[in-house]
């Protein structure tokens, strides 16, 4: 129990702890821990000493990253959320700590590290696979190696925004009845996924073992990787997705840490072919999260109606675990960095409804969703807002949440 009152369904309770880098209208980037409605300033708990001996770099939290926190490793990673716990359980600091606390409503939150490399995976076989089917309709689905590796490639960090942002409509070439032309994307789409955050550092030439990736592996935040679909189908054999990718990727406010996803690690689905002993790991790597999209148009928002959720799905059953993207990705000796974010590729489940994006829902357009402005939706339009959640647990009383994470599209100049 904690001595702040917690409302019920709370996606932050004392169990969660995630960090977050924000300000409170002064300009003055810093680290924050949510706790139901409010946020307790880092930078604050750390010049009062409250942390104690835990061994934390000198004004690690009074930065617009939480690179430096990360890099400290697991072991401090623990200390320090045992003791926010004391602190925020233990009603005697309630006196120290109540100037420092702020309605997370009178926050700005930027991106919770800066991102040194980002990698999209594509590991739900569900997503490949529809994704296959309508990219090449006369083809295998699945290539050959999707089942021996996890697919990915290098993406772009520095179109990484923070929640809120607005997403402009991008320009690129598309075929227009067989014919490329260069334009405005008509098929603006979203990828609900699920990022993972590197803590601790790797070495060139280094491979980490997969039994090592929870040493390395902080934790989770939730993705929209924001997608021109026509932009990307027109480019993206032979060297895979570019322009139609690189525009803008929303990273959500709050990182929860695995220690705090612990109780719903699940085992990972059955893999077929049995992968690689650099990819085998007797570890639970799955994570039981229930995740959700949600969409309200401009007309919608002016009339007051509530957005609509337009996908439930799940990522338990997702093929690749975040221990075999990592122990993949370095096994040639690419080296990691604190803050280096990897993308689960889109969360797609195996029934209707369960999809992670436009393109899947609606079969690129052949069975467009009717909103409740009567308006019909393929793709993306000017004034839609998508907000992704997520969450861990069945009970409002004790779920973790991821928090959620939203963008709205603006129109584009030519
Ligand atoms: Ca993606």
């Amino acid at each position: 129990m904690s001595w702040i009152e917690i409302p019920a369904g709370s996606p932050f309770p004392l169990g969660n702890l995630p960090l977050g880098i924000g300000h409170s209208g002064d300009d003055r980037w810093r680290a924050w821990v949510a706790i139901g409605d409010m946020a307790l300033d880092l930078a604050a708990v750390e010049q009062l000493r409250l942390f104690g001996s835990v061994g934390l770099p000198d004004g690690v939290f009074a930065q617009a990253g939480l690179n430096r926190y990360l890099a400290s490793g697991r072991s401090v990673w623990r200390t320090v959320r045992e003791r926010l716990t004391v602190l925020l359980s233990d009603a005697q600091y309630a006196p120290s700590l109540n100037d420092h606390l702020h309605p997370l409503t009178a926050l700005e939150m930027g991106l919770p590290v800066w991102v040194g490399d980002y990698v999209d995976f594509y590991s739900s076989i569900h997503h490949a696979t529809n994704l296959g089917r309508l990219f090449r309709p006369d083809g295998e689905a699945l290539m050959p190696s999707w089942r021996r590796i996890p697919i990915g490639y290098h993406g772009r960090s520095g179109s990484l925004v923070p929640d809120g942002t607005e997403i402009v409509r991008p320009t690129g070439y598309r075929l227009v009845d067989g014919e490329p032309i260069v334009g405005p994307t008509a098929a603006l789409d979203i990828e609900l996924e699920v990022g993972t955050v590197v803590g601790t550092a790797s070495t060139l030439g280094h491979p980490i073992p997969i039994a090592e990736a929870g040493e390395h592996l902080y934790g989770m935040c939730l993705v929209n990787d924001w997608s021109a679909r026509d932009v990307q189908a027109y480019e993206y054999q032979p060297l895979g997705p570019f322009l139609g990718k690189s525009f803008a990727t929303s990273m959500s406010a709050w990182l929860v840490s695995f220690d705090a996803l612990a109780p719903f690690r699940v085992p990972s689905v059955s893999q077929d072919p049995p992968p690689a002993a650099y990819l085998t790991t007797s570890e639970p790597w799955a994570f039981d999260l229930h995740l959700e999209v949600w969409l309200d148009s401009a007309a919608m928002r002016a009339a007051g109606e509530p957005p609509v959720c337009i996908s439930r799905t799940g990522f338990a059953d997702m093929y690749w675990t975040p221990a075999q993207q990592l122990a993949h990705l370095t096994v040639n000796g690419a080296a990691v960095r604190p803050g280096d974010l990897f993308a689960s590729g889109t969360v797609s489940g195996a029934t209707p409804g369960s999809e992670g994006s436009l393109i899947e829902l609606t079969r690129r357009g052949a069975r467009p969703l009717t909103l409740p402005d009567g308006t019909t939706r393929s793709f993306l339009l000017e004034g839609d807002r998508v907000t992704l959640r997520g969450w861990a647990g069945s009970d409002p009383a004790t779920r973790i949440g991821l928090g959620s994470l939203s963008g709205t599209v603006s129109p584009g100049g030519e």
